[in-house]
């Protein structure tokens, strides 16, 4: 497995590049150690800092921090879900004990930038769950039940009004809700990276190769150098498979996405000048699609099983003319040619879209596989797994640890083709929405 850093993503390249870049290339001990540094490392290394101020930590990640997933999603940190992975369970219980997580998710992630004061295009405007199809109104109306049960704020909207918000009449029918927010993942990511505590040792460029349990140690294996760690904690979410953790209960899947260039003023005119957005689809391989605060539209439509981990050029084109067509269906007045970059990133599934939040063993703990909601639910895992592998525990662990555990998957080939087919018939029943 090779992870590489590449710079197809708008978000990362919005960034100014960074310069204290450490590579591991000695032997080393510590007392913790953190794989993956993207939102769940990164939280678990600042909680873990603070609980214990006089130990040495160490966090590791196979390419630049925050450089995978947690700079590659749209930006939607969610209050709300309505498809979660392949699942749209409404049973009010379970829906309540993940909401529950995604409160907490979202709390988090508050009390970080304001702490920091994080600039990262924070906005409070809720988001849609559209469709084109006006008979999804079923759907959106048991949602509504749902959310009036739990009071959560929300608001049936119908062509007319999705128009003058959005600049397209592509959508038919929606539900607004309120509390979720959108932001720049990026920047978030970047913050993240940029305040390590001074106890943690950041190493870039640097995959565990392998891994093994020795006496009340962890062995684990670079290319250029080893760590030795009396604890560990696994936060590579997409990669956990391939670092066989929990291998019988997560797979990696690869999303893709594209991001226009700023609209001109004059495009911008022409779709009505709307205030910034985001959209869900109401169907489970539909379109994710948004309005950033400086008018560009960014497109994710795909989501498959992909191997090797890094997509050719030649592969992102293919996804990039999906993409293309996808917002020219939503904007037939825009030019043809506004795809600024289209990249990849990888995030974890599990069968049931239950999260992983895990002791693996005395010193081995592992939190991961959030769907479409790891930027809150990673930083709130990261942090409550810190907590956890330091023996422990907190309202907001009571509160994970409630939730429905993921469920067994079957071995290879069966998991591979099950996973196959199950993508091609949401695709086939989303494509009016792609
Ligand atoms: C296109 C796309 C859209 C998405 N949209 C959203 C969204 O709108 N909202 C939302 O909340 N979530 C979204 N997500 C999901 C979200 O990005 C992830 O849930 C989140 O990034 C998970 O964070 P993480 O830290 O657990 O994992 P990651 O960010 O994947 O970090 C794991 C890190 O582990 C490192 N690693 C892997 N293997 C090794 C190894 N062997 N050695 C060392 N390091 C290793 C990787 O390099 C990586 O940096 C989206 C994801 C994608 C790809």
């Amino acid at each position: 497995m090779q992870i590489v850093n590449d710079k197809r993503c708008s978000w990362i390249n919005d960034l100014d590049p960074r310069s204290n870049i450490k590579v591991l290339e000695k032997k080393k001990e510590s007392e913790w150690l953190i794989v993956g540094a993207g939102f769940t490392g990164l939280s678990a290394a600042r909680k873990l800092a603070q609980l214990h101020p006089n130990q040495k930590i160490i966090l590791v990640d196979a390419q630049l921090a925050g450089e995978g997933a947690s700079s590659r999603n749209s930006g939607y940190l969610v209050d709300t879900t309505l498809n979660d992975g392949f699942t749209s369970s409404k049973e009010l219980d379970n829906y309540k004990k993940k909401a529950d997580i995604y409160k907490l998710g979202i709390e988090v992630v508050k009390r970080f930038i304001k702490e920091y004061q994080v600039d990262c295009d924070w906005n409070e405007c809720g988001k849609y769950f559209a469709s084109s199809k006006e008979e999804d109104k079923k759907i959106l109306e048991n949602f509504t039940d749902t959310l009036s049960k739990l009071g959560f704020e929300h608001n049936l909207l119908s062509n007319k009004d999705l128009k003058k918000r959005l600049g397209t009449n592509f959508y038919n029918i929606a539900l607004h809700t309120k509390g979720g927010i959108l932001l720049h993942p990026g920047k978030l990511v970047r913050a993240m990276v940029d305040t390590l505590p001074e106890n943690v040792s950041l190493y870039e460029n640097s995959s565990l190769l392998n891994w093994k349990k020795l006496d009340d140690y962890v062995i684990c294996n670079f290319k250029n150098g080893s760590i030795k760690t009396k604890k560990i904690i696994f936060a590579t979410n997409g990669f956990l498979k391939s670092l066989g953790i929990k291998s019988n209960y997560n797979f990696p899947i690869t999303l893709t996405a594209s991001m226009t260039r700023s609209l001109t003023n004059e495009e911008f005119e022409s779709i009505g000048q709307p205030k910034e957005w985001g959209v869900l689809s109401v169907r489970p391989m539909g379109a994710t699609i948004r309005m950033t605060k400086d008018r560009r539209i960014l497109i994710r439509n795909t989501a498959e099983v992909y191997n090797p981990y890094l997509m050719s050029q030649s592969e992102l084109d293919k996804r990039s003319l999906k993409q293309r067509i996808g917002i020219k269906k939503r904007f037939p007045q825009l030019p043809d040619d506004i795809i600024q970059s289209t990249w990849s990133g990888i995030v974890s599934r599990t069968r049931n879209s239950s999260q992983i939040f895990e002791k693996i063993d005395d010193n081995i703990f592992v939190a991961g596989c959030y769907n479409g909601s790891g930027i809150g639910v990673g930083t709130l895992f990261g942090e409550q797994i810190a907590i956890k592998a330091s023996n422990e525990n907190t309202k907001e662990i009571e509160t994970i640890e409630a939730r429905n555990k993921p469920t067994w998957l079957p071995p290879e080939p069966f998991l591979s083709f099950g996973v196959k087919t199950r993508l091609i018939y949401e695709r086939i029943r989303a494509r009016s929405e792609i």
